[in-house]
């Protein structure tokens, strides 16, 4: 589906954000990029719709490397939810979300804001499956609350019924309780297609809770490639070395039962982190 294969990127500024990333994400997959700031998670994520160009190897979709000349065709296979939903304010949920559909339409269309009949029937379904109400569809996208925005923006992403959904801190803005809503949203509206989604957190927690794979990433590499129950206290200590402020700011005290083996691998825990 989605393969990076020894993938580098440096900055002009000389910033190596990158280095040698070979990675292969298959359709359906709710694969997790871990890591603190700077790791490189953003840069990854946006070479998958090109918005980042690598200045090294090859990324592809389906066998197909992405290049400028193909960006176009490949561009509705691929769509991305932001952590500040980036909704147009003043327009409607339900124009908020036929703007996924843009690069489909023609231009009077958009011009004048006349809609397909059928792409407004698909928008209104997808409202719908994000748990918006009706009468959310004709309201301002700058009147709704942080987690509704968030739901628009995951409907605006599917209604190209996208393979990958690509997902930059989708939570970061919301509290524990709306974050959990959203990326369960999320996980189902891509499970029930079949799509696949890389989205980058840096709340341990929440990677567990919701990925099937979890990529953790450190200083442009990638140092763990797990499976969400493997992910271990050497693990996330290892992703987040040299970055234990982050890691404490997102972890919630969690307590260990006090006969745990400790030999063998445990669930993350923040309690145990703060003893290693
Ligand atoms: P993350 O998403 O994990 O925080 P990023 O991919 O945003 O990491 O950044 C990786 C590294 O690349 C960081 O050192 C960051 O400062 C740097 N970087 C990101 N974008 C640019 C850019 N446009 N120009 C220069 N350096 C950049």
């Amino acid at each position: 589906m989605l393969s990076y294969t020894g993938v580098s990127k440096t900055y002009a500024d000389g910033t190596q954000a990158l280095k040698e990333v070979t990675l292969e994400i298959p359709a359906g997959q709710f694969c997790v990029l871990l890591g603190p700031s700077g790791a490189g998670k953003t840069t990854l994520l946006k070479m998958a719709n090109y918005l980042v160009r690598p200045s090294g190897g090859v990324v592809s979709i389906d066998g197909t490397q992405i290049t400028d000349r193909n960006l176009q065709s490949l561009r509705p296979y691929v769509s991305m939810i932001h952590q500040h939903f980036n909704l147009v304010p003043r327009l409607s949920v339900e124009e908020n979300v036929i703007a996924g559909a843009l690069s489909k339409l023609k231009l009077w269309r958009v011009l004048f804001r006349s809609y397909p009949e059928h792409l407004r029937r698909q928008a209104a379904k997808l409202v719908e499956s994000v748990g918006l109400q009706e009468k959310h569809f004709l309201r301002k996208a700058s009147e709704l609350s942080g987690g509704q925005q968030q739901r628009v923006g995951i409907a605006r992403a599917f209604i190209l019924e996208p393979k990958i959904v690509l997902a930059d801190e989708p939570v970061a803005s919301l509290d524990p309780k709306i974050s959990r809503e959203v990326l369960q949203i999320l996980k189902t509206a891509a499970k029930s297609r079949g799509t696949a989604v890389v989205c980058s957190l840096h709340q341990v927690e929440l990677a567990q809770e919701f990925a099937d794979r979890i990529i953790g990433m450190h200083d442009g590499e990638i140092i763990a490639d797990c499976k969400a129950d493997e992910l271990d206290a050497a693990i996330v200590k290892k992703i987040y070395e040299g970055h234990e402020n982050e890691l404490e700011e997102s972890v919630s005290q969690q307590v260990l039962p006090a006969d745990q083996d400790r030999d063998t691998p445990q669930p993350f825990n923040g309690k145990e982190y703060a003893n290693c």
